[in-house]
């Protein structure tokens, strides 16, 4: 077993912190570990526990067809059918099953960018006020990678460890990708495989996870180091019910909780927080109040709008002469659609990359009429990819609330046209690098690995939630941290971005908190 013992409390051992962060995936757990040592103490709440280690953790039946980490609740379309989505609680978030792609956006994402379906908007921070805080992230959270294989890549600096490289089935496809003309490149991965860590570069890794604890995942990489600081407390199965705020409705108090069945206020002096997308926005609407009745923070109306998911489709090649012999194939990516299209449709189409080598239990449940064998056979033979387009904000995609509280996603996919075009050259590029038999198909709504945007951040209180320091316009110390943020989603994973954000708004956070200390309690209150 690892050491989770720091997960054994019986309640939080104060009734008042300094920072209560809502949350411990890439958002809430990375910005626990930024305040560590930083003089204020933080209470980390998270719903579920950690996930533990065990020999199931590398199963795919177990995982994939047993659904054995899959611990959340149903969410409804709008036409009320319920679907179980893409989504974990433990201690870590999604990130415990993530598959480490850790890359950061692009320059021009984080300005105006025209798609064929409209606007994908600009972000309230420029690429250059975030960098460093991408050199941060990539640090703490160990990524690999090479900084001149890409010519979208916007970095001069190395990365602190060098490219993992590919094995000889995705060299080969890098080779005739190349011969093609076109660029295939190292993915950043954050996995230890520093001399001496832990990684034994696996098949079990995208989906899975990791047994040795050698993934960068937010738990292993900053909730349990946070903890270790002794200025962090976690407090686990503890499932947070709303958002409290004073009587003006323009602090936030602390928050009311669920833990093992009793109920409980903890009082906080900033409230931060990182429930991943649909469950943030869902936080903040059932945290309507008086003075916020269609939603704490919500005079804009946006909390719930503008969800994003990427379009997405997974790609399948197949050569029946040839064994992919592949155990670690989530190497390489393509970003020679990132910022262009094609003559018939001259805008940017997406991003390609590898994902973890697919096996024959993982895919049964998507084909459950052909027979184990021939799935086994197939992915044998198979190289395994994921495409994404950029999909665009659009207010009435949104997470909203039933009359009985629970989570509804309105969802219409946009900017398709795109993906269509991305996946019909994806195809042709396939068959000429020697796969001619090629699968493709698109995912649903319970497929949202990269939501965000629910609570945007914005300049403009009228259209935006939060402010450029991811604080609620409506609330002055209230902060959401996690990928609700994004003002667009750029087509890259998100993560690292999420990561890197914690690390901007723990600087906001400690410079407020700290001034704060240096006035009287009536002085406080008006910070
Ligand atoms: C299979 C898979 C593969 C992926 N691969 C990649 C990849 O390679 N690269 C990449 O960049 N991204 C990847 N992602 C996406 C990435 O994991 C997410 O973008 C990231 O984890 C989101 O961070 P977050 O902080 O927004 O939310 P999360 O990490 O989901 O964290 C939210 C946390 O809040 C907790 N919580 C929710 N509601 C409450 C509540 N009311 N009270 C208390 N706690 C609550 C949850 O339990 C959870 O721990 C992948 C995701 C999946 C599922």
């Amino acid at each position: 077993m690892s050491d989770t013992s720091v997960g054994e409390h019986t309640g939080p051992s104060k009734q008042s912190y300094d920072v209560v962060i809502v949350g411990s995936g890439m958002g809430g757990g990375t910005l626990a570990y930024a305040l560590a040592d930083s003089g204020v103490d933080v209470l980390l709440i998270e719903r579920g526990d950690f996930l533990p280690q065990e020999k199931q953790n590398w199963d795919p039946r177990e995982i994939f067809e047993g659904h054995r980490y899959a611990n959340a609740e149903q969410w409804y379309d709008t036409s009320g059918k319920p679907f179980s989505p893409g989504t974990y609680y433990y201690v870590g978030g999604n990130t415990k099953l993530y598959g480490s792609s850790l890359v950061r956006f692009r320059r021009e994402d984080f300005q105006s960018t025209e798609h064929e379906a409209g606007e994908s908007p600009e972000w309230p921070f420029s690429y250059d006020d975030f960098a460093p805080y991408y050199a941060r992230a990539e640090e703490v959270y160990r990524v690999h990678g090479d900084q001149f294989d890409d010519p979208t890549l916007p970095r001069d600096e190395p990365f602190p460890y060098p490219a993992i490289g590919h094995e000889p089935p995705v060299q080969e496809a890098a080779d005739a990708l190349r011969r093609l003309g076109y660029t295939p490149s190292n993915i950043p991965l954050g996995i230890d495989l520093r001399d001496g860590g832990g990684c034994i570069r696996c098949q079990t890794c995208d989906g899975f996870p990791c047994r040795l604890l050698a993934k960068s995942d937010a738990d292993v990489r900053c909730v349990r180091p946070a903890i270790a600081s002794g200025s962090v407390e976690l407090l686990t199965n503890a499932y947070v019910e709303r958002v409290l705020t004073d009587s003006t409705g323009q602090r936030a108090t602390g928050v009311r909780l669920r833990h093992r069945g009793t109920e409980l206020v903890v009082d906080a002096r900033t409230v931060v927080v990182s429930c991943g997308a649909v469950n943030s926005a869902a936080l903040l609407l059932r945290s309507a109040s008086a003075e916020h009745p269609d939603g704490l923070a919500n005079s804009s109306g946006m909390v719930g709008r503008n969800y994003m998911v990427h379009n997405n489709s997974i790609m399948v090649g197949i050569n029946p002469l040839k064994k992919n012999t592949s155990e670690f194939q989530k190497t390489l990516y393509i970003n020679d659609f990132y910022t262009s299209g094609t003559a018939d449709h001259p805008y940017p189409l997406g991003h390609v990359q590898l994902i973890g080598k697919l096996q024959g239990e993982m895919v049964k449940g998507q084909r459950p009429l052909i027979p184990k064998w021939a799935l086994s056979q197939a992915t044998a033979r198979s190289i395994d990819w994921w495409l994404f387009t950029e999909d665009l904000p659009e207010p009435d995609n949104r997470v909203t609330l039933t009359d009985d509280g629970n989570i509804q996603i309105a969802w219409t996919p946009n900017n398709t046209r795109a993906h269509e075009v991305l996946v019909r050259e994806m195809r042709k590029i396939l068959r000429k690098i020697g796969y001619p038999f090629v699968f493709s198909q698109g995912t649903g709504i319970e497929v949202n690995s990269h939501q965000a945007g629910t609570v945007r951040a914005g300049t403009d209180p009228a259209t935006s939630v939060l402010d450029a320091d991811c604080r609620a316009h409506d609330v002055d110390n209230l902060y959401v941290v996690d990928s609700s943020f994004f003002p667009s989603l750029p087509v890259m994973n998100p993560a690292l971005s999420i990561a890197a954000n914690a690390f901007r708004v723990a600087e906001v956070i400690t410079d407020r908190v700290a001034t704060r200390t240096h006035h009287t309690p009536a002085e406080s209150a008006s910070l």
